[in-house]
């Protein structure tokens, strides 16, 4: 997801250092822990001792006889270096100390956590997570089941009935801050952590941390806008109106964004007085619960945040149906989506869901190409193409097509596709071998379906679940390839004879996420952003969220809006409250 945001809309650019420079211009006072004469270094060192005293494993950095050794081994196998993949030689000198050190913990265990604290699981299950780029073991995490979901929840029902439920708006603007700010200062490991677990570029993760502390400070402010109103309604009454906080609110989320989709869900949540239990993916679990670690850091008090990974069918089902939940909020598939509104709807739960995408991008033949072809390019590669926004479908004017296909394809041959942790890498892997195989199915039925492949549809060799950007040409808006979503690095290239056609191909499908255009006229632009049944259109960009502006879908893509004030209406019950002001008795019937 080409998140632009406050300090960086330019993907390009390093979001963090930008972001770090603004803490340290004026906002010293507020980072967590951090004297004003602290600087990046000491931040680093302090994070580092932190690690080492917490956590029983230490961090995986090696000592000089290491790298000794794994010299003397990289010279023993320098034969077989040409025969490597990038990605595994630069995994190999990482590991060997060649390469810069990382900073952060591996074969930690992490636990659940729960009312303020990092806890074993009683379901007694821990997992082995490895990284999916190289299929090296990279942590533990425990798992949990429904005695500790329920455990989850009492934390989250006192914490709500407790100390939360009586802390000001203020000063709940001031944690989330705080947490914002905890965010940055811990951005590196955070960075290197959700890099290692998830297979996406570096490049792309330092981006989605540090929207995800602009996230916590957008909100932070926006709590300013929570206020009920008062309507004349004439006569000797007052009316006004009370936001209350809708109470304890089950979130679960996928692996694609880990931290970012935590921190959409909970931003808003802690922002509007609820308090959380949220279930991340059961492969993508750490970087949130190291964010649960910096908010009890912060001062956001226990129970506010708990984390429970799990398995969907079994924790998050349980977690959406128990009865002391009051609100869920999904972010996942549709057809996980469409369950998860079956079991809210007989006890009536309220429900937010942001559910999957096969989102087009329009190019006309007036469209300015330099900008519309390594733009669509980024738009479906970032990531890897596992974003629910992911223009997957590129529809051309039939003029265009030819030399579309071929500069389409021949840019996308030139991505740097390897280490995730190489700063010039721009895609990594996918989440998982599992994965990559489905990718490669949907590739094969497409080939079946008659679609052309001009570049990549081979899963690369190799330990890591590497998959290149693959262009289907050829294709026609009926085949599974155009309608199903794909979440991979997989575009189809379909043709469109005019702007009706254009509009009506954008709209054949059962998706309505986000949508692109590129054209020089525009009118068109305007005219088309209001034909196309999308949440989000783009004119000749392809960015689609920013915080503070509403994003979420039309059709099977959900329906309500994260990443704004409407998201914290989602959070709000709204009283109101009529009042006799008038000095006379009151008795409507004369009894
Ligand atoms: P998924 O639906 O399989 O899983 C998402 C989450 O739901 C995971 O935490 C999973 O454990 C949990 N889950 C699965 N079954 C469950 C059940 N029966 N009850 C409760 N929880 C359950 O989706 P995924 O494959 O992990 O994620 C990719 C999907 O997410 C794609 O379709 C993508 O488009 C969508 N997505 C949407 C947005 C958005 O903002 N619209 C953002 C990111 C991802």
């Amino acid at each position: 997801m080409e998140r632009a945001h406050l300090v960086d809309v330019d993907p390009n650019e390093d979001a963090l250092e930008d972001a770090q420079a603004e803490q340290e211009d004026g906002q010293q006072h507020r980072l967590p822990r951090q004297s004003a004469d602290e600087g990046e270094d000491d931040q680093e060192e302090r994070g580092r001792r932190k690690d080492e005293s917490e956590h029983p494993v230490g961090i995986d950095r090696r000592t000089a006889e290491d790298v000794e050794a794994g010299e003397e081994e990289l010279h023993d196998d320098a034969e077989q270096k040409e025969n490597r993949h990038p990605e595994e030689e630069h995994s190999r000198l990482r590991h060997a100390g060649i390469l810069p050190p990382m900073a952060v913990v591996t074969q930690r265990e992490f636990g659940l956590f729960i009312d303020g604290e990092a806890v074993e699981p009683a379901s007694g299950e821990v997992r082995e997570l490895t990284e999916p780029a190289t299929g090296a073991p990279l942590a533990k995490a425990a798992m949990a089941g429904e005695a500790d979901v329920d455990r989850a929840i009492e934390a989250a029902r006192a914490a709500l009935e407790g100390l939360w439920g009586k802390t000001p708006p203020n000063e709940r603007s001031r944690l989330l801050h705080a947490l914002a700010d905890a965010i940055v200062a811990n951005r590196k490991e955070l960075t290197e952590l959700e890099t290692r677990n998830v297979g996406k570029a570096v490049s792309s993760v330092k981006g989605e941390v540090a929207v995800s502390a602009e996230n916590f400070r957008w909100y932070a402010s926006a709590i300013a806008s929570i206020a009920g109103r008062t309507t004349p309604i004439g006569g000797s009454i007052l009316a006004y109106t009370l936001k209350e906080p809708v109470g304890v609110a089950a979130q679960i989320v996928p692996w694609n964004y880990p931290i970012m989709m935590a921190a959409w869900k909970l931003a808003p949540a802690l922002a509007a007085g609820c308090t959380v239990v949220l279930k991340p993916d059961p492969a993508t679990p750490l970087t949130v619960l190291r964010l649960a670690e910096l908010a009890a850091e912060v001062g956001i008090p226990a129970g506010v945040v708990n984390i429970v990974p799990g398995d969907g069918p079994t924790t998050g089902s349980y977690l959406v149906r128990h009865p002391g939940v009051d609100k869920v909020a999904f972010t996942g598939s549709t057809a996980t989506g469409s369950e998860i509104m079956r079991l809210c709807a007989e006890p009536v739960k309220r429900l937010s869901l942001e559910l999957g995408g096969k989102s087009p991008n329009l190019v006309f033949a007036d469209a300015n190409l330099a900008d519309a072809v390594p733009s669509s390019v980024y738009a479906i590669y970032y990531a890897a193409g596992q974003s629910c926004d992911a223009r997957s479908r590129v529809l051309v004017e039939r003029s265009l097509y030819d030399e579309f296909v071929n500069s389409f394809s021949e840019t996308a041959a030139r991505m740097k596709v390897g280490d995730p942790l190489d700063a010039e890498t721009q895609m990594g892997s996918l989440i998982s071998q599992a994965h990559r195989d489905k990718v490669h199915g949907l590739v094969e039925t497409g080939r079946k379906e008659g679609a052309e492949v001009v570049t990549g549809g081979e899963p690369t060799d190799g330990d890591g679940a590497f998959y290149p950007p693959t262009v289907l040409a050829g294709v026609e808006n009926r085949m599974a390839v155009a309608q199903e979503e794909i979440f991979g690095p997989v575009v189809t290239v379909i043709p469109f004879e005019d702007e009706a056609e254009a509009v009506r191909i954008a709209n054949d499908v059962k998706y309505g996420l986000t949508a692109t255009v590129w054209t020089s006229d525009p009118g068109r632009g305007h005219r088309l952003a209001r034909q196309i049944k999308s949440g989000v259109i783009g004119i000749n960009l392809p960015n689609t969220a920013f915080p503070g502006l509403p994003f979420g879908g039309y059709k099977q893509s959900g329906f309500g809006r994260e990443g704004s004030l409407e998201t914290i209406e989602m959070y709000l019950e709204t009283k109101t409250i009529f009042v006799s002001t008038g000095g006379k008795p009151v008795n409507p019937w004369g009894l």
